[in-house]
């Protein structure tokens, strides 16, 4: 059977899910091509949160380690409210015992380096738009949530804005041992430590989209120097230039992650809202299963099989998570003192257990 498979694919876009996608395959003995649009493989961006989840699915690609050894583990991390109160704190210890990882926080240029390292050169393209679907036995749609294949082969199926913008940035602030997320009315900051004393930081705001402010870091100042300690000192700290600032979209359910040979994965199959820290964790799996599923059965059986195990668990975090960013975001002040005062009553081990359906996968 497996001598009958052709083992080759085309992947497009080389973001996080195309290059595992290209590891998950290559070691499965396939031959792949992947082309990215960009001048380079690699991403500016700020940090990122890989769950066990996501390292299970690293080790499976045999890079588990060496994410490891680059990302710093999460000591502790919790929500506060508007005033700097604990509602609820878990520590990294709690993750790893319940799922044999810990929560890791890498950067996201060193995650892309990690994984085109696992690759030869000839293997990738840089510089490369894609703007038909290639001619390959196998094609795998990796190319982001905004994907060019996904509007030829589902037209009309687009990312649509979750109600508020986000900015992020890394911000040199070596005493940090501890994150947390505050939330405010309508307003989140989150803070998280990170290796060489930077620390990783966001906000959120509730506001039309396409609102962007002619200075983005005068626009995180106006909202939150006046927050608890430590955001004004880590806004502070911060470098103008640093200051990133994205929409926040997600991707309305696909009626199938698969048309023909092209196997949609990563944002361009279920782009989701970053409340959960789970975007890049998702695509790692969706790599991992998709390599699994066509090595296992060949192209079409294979193919099938990736959208049975991938569609509805994907699209069910793709919900929760923005209903997390829903009740992130409420701004009506009995509802963020209810909001407040239950997250306050629910102990943390019942929050991370609720998690478990996302975090065990792959246990
Ligand atoms: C504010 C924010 C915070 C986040 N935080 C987290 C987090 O903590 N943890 C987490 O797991 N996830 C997080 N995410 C989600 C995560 O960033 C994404 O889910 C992940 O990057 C998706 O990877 P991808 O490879 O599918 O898509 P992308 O990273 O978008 O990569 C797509 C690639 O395809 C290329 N491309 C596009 N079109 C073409 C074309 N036509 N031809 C060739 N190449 C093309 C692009 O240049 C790009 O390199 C966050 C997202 C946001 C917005």
């Amino acid at each position: 059977m497996a001598a009958m498979i052709e083992r080759e694919a085309v992947i497009v876009g080389g973001g996080i899910g195309g290059l595992a996608a290209a590891v998950a395959l290559r070691r499965a003995g396939w031959e792949v091509r992947v082309f990215e649009r960009a001048p380079e493989f690699g991403e500016i961006g700020a940090g990122l949160s890989l769950w066990p989840n996501a390292l299970r699915a690293l080790a499976r690609l045999g890079l588990h380690e060496q994410v490891l050894a680059l990302g710093t583990v999460e000591a502790h991390g919790g929500v506060r409210d508007r005033r700097g109160r604990w509602l609820s704190r878990t520590s990294a210890g709690e993750v790893e015992r319940r799922f044999g990882h810990p929560l890791v926080i890498v950067r996201r240029a060193d995650l892309l380096r990690v994984l085109r390292e696992a690759l030869p050169d000839d293997a990738l393209c840089a510089g490369t738009e894609i703007t038909r679907v290639p001619d390959a036995p196998l094609v795998v749609a990796a190319d982001g949530a905004a994907s060019t294949l996904r509007e030829r082969l589902y037209p009309g199926h687009r990312p649509r804005y979750a109600g508020y913008t986000a900015w992020r940035m890394l911000t040199p602030f070596p005493a940090l041992t501890e994150g947390a997320v505050t939330w405010g009315h309508g307003e989140r900051f989150g803070f998280t430590p990170m290796t060489d004393g930077l620390v990783y930081c966001f906000a959120t705001a509730s506001v039309p989209p396409g609102s962007f402010a002619d200075d983005e870091y005068a626009e995180l100042l106006r909202r939150f120097a006046g927050w608890p300690q430590p955001i004004p000192a880590l806004l502070a700290a911060t470098a103008p230039q640093a200051v990133l600032r994205h929409d926040i979209t997600d991707l309305p359910p696909l009626p199938s992650f698969v048309h023909g040979r092209v196997a949609f994965l990563g944002d361009a199959a279920h782009a989701m809202t970053p409340n959960l820290g789970q975007g890049a964790c998702q695509a790692l799996e969706d790599a991992v299963t998709l390599a699994a599923c066509v090595s296992e059965q060949g192209i079409p059986a294979g193919l099938a099989r990736y959208d049975r195990l991938r569609r509805r668990h994907t699209q069910a975090v793709v919900r929760r998570s923005r209903r997390l960013g829903r009740i992130g975001q409420l701004s009506w002040p009995p509802a963020v003192y209810a909001r407040d005062t239950m997250a306050r009553l629910v102990p943390a081990e019942m929050t991370l257990r609720a998690m478990t359906p996302i975090l065990n996968w792959g246990m």
